[in-house]
């Protein structure tokens, strides 16, 4: 078919290990770009293209067209020498990812042989140094070769998985989808609350401390799952309490290898300070990695979270609205503000106040705000550390307080009513546009 409108057709030819590398314009006005492989075999992020299948990417997407033996491609996009035209690179640290995959999957075959757990590996770096991709990367080679590793999503701010503001983890039984990434079936996801784990750096703790947990009691029951790994999505703060948190974890999960992408000092520091049998990786980063602006991080998070109630691309899905009353369900913040040391009660600790549980009386001001369904039973308020540590069973929006008749509307995936009656609330606020 012709091209739209403006834009138009350009045939590749790429050289053997070499990437075609593009944008998508992200906006109200933006196009798409189609994309179809002719002759020979292409990758996008670790994924197998088809031959002569169109695929078509959406606003705001930068994609790298990898080939490991050369290949030809066709592509509709924006005319020429506009920034966002595809443009063929010659130098990729694809090789350097791809014998890290090799290194990973050795360990693999010897815990299979001496029936030990495979490779927990940790991936970390400042914001944009593409950690994601090379996880996406690493997961897609490693199912690929029959292995089921598991994804541990702790980007609050970018997550891959669910909404931002959780952590969470996902087992990877098939390569990323090329348009849509992994297929996200059944995750496991705990509530955070916000965008940045300094907000409440001891939940976040805590939390990487239950997602390795559950993951190690996994591993115990299946052998496919321990032999496969992990491999381990990090926040791009990597000072301070956000170096401590990358400690934390590496010790929580016990991890053998951490890539460490473009960051010396980073590199350094971990070297240092984690034990020496942790195998400590410095890799560079892709030159194809593109910066996003602050804008650009919030309307990719409105992007999941709308996504999250409406689908994506093919598939549409159609929320519910309908109305809660406050008396039929409780409310809480995780962590109380902090107060001076010598104002705590005798025996309580700060840690105490940043994991308690705070009731939220409802009003107005919960507007837009995003809350969490814990599935934590009705009667288990009673163990109020036990709703910190369970797991979500679900997200929805306040669209709408009348505190004259103590409602609130929600937009919600699942028809009335609730599922359980204990909300968390969090710090990200979701305007329905639709
Ligand atoms: P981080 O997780 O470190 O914040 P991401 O992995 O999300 O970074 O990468 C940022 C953006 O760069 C993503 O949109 C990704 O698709 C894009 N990207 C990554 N590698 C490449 C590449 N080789 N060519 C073009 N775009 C890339």
């Amino acid at each position: 078919d012709a091209p739209a409108a403006g834009k138009v057709s350009t045939r590749f030819d790429l050289e053997k290990e070499t990437e075609l590398r593009f944008e998508v314009e992200a906006g109200e006005a933006a196009e798409q770009v189609d994309l179809e492989l002719l002759t020979g075999m292409a990758e996008v992020f670790g994924s197998e293209l088809n031959r002569n299948k169109k695929y078509t990417f959406g606003p705001g997407s930068k994609i790298a067209v990898f080939t490991w033996q050369g290949c030809s491609c066709e592509c509709k996009h924006p005319p020429p020498l506009s920034p966002t035209s595809p443009f063929p690179i010659l130098d990729t640290p694809m090789l350097l990812y791809l014998n890290t995959h090799a290194a990973l999957e050795q360990m693999r075959k010897q815990a299979e042989r001496d029936n030990e757990r495979g490779p927990r590996v940790m991936v970390v770096g400042p914001t944009d140094v593409g950690k994601s991709t090379v996880c996406r990367l690493l997961l897609s080679y490693a199912v690929r070769v029959g292995r089921r590793p598991t994804l541990v999503e702790l980007d609050v701010g970018q997550s891959g998985v669910s909404v931002p503001g959780t952590v969470s983890a996902l087992c990877i039984e098939r390569p990323a989808d090329v348009e849509e990434g992994f297929s996200v079936q059944a995750p496991l996801v705990y509530h955070f609350g916000s965008t940045t784990p300094g907000t409440n750096i001891k939940l976040y703790n805590k939390l990487t401390s239950r997602l390795a947990e559950v993951f190690s009691q996994r591993c115990e029951v299946n052998r496919k799952a321990s032999v496969g790994g992990c491999i381990i999505n990090t926040c791009g703060w990597v000072k301070g309490s956000g170096y401590q948190a990358l400690v934390h974890c590496a010790s929580a999960f016990e991890v053998d290898v951490v890539l460490v992408l473009d960051h010396e000092r980073l590199y350094n520091e971990l070297k240092r300070d984690l034990p020496h049998f942790v195998r400590v990786v410095l890799l560079p980063k892709s030159g194809g990695v593109v910066e996003r602006s602050k804008e650009c991080r919030r309307d990719t998070r409105d992007e999941k979270i709308r996504e999250y109630f409406y689908g994506f691309r093919g598939v549409s899905f159609f929320p519910f609205s309908f109305e809660v009353r406050f008396s039929d369900v409780r409310i809480y913040k995780i962590g109380a503000p902090s107060i001076p040391d010598s104002c705590l009660p005798l025996g309580m600790s700060q840690d105490d106040t940043q994991l308690k549980l705070v009731p939220v009386t409802p009003g107005r001001d919960l507007t837009y705000h995003v809350l969490s369904v814990s599935s934590a039973e009705d009667g288990e308020e009673g163990s109020k550390k036990g709703i910190v540590e369970s797991p979500v069973c679900g997200f929805i929006v306040v669209t709408f307080v009348d505190t004259q008749l103590q409602v609130m509307k929600v937009l919600s995936p699942a028809p009335r009513p609730l599922p359980r009656h204990t909300l968390l609330i969090m710090d990200i606020r979701f305007m329905d546009m639709k």
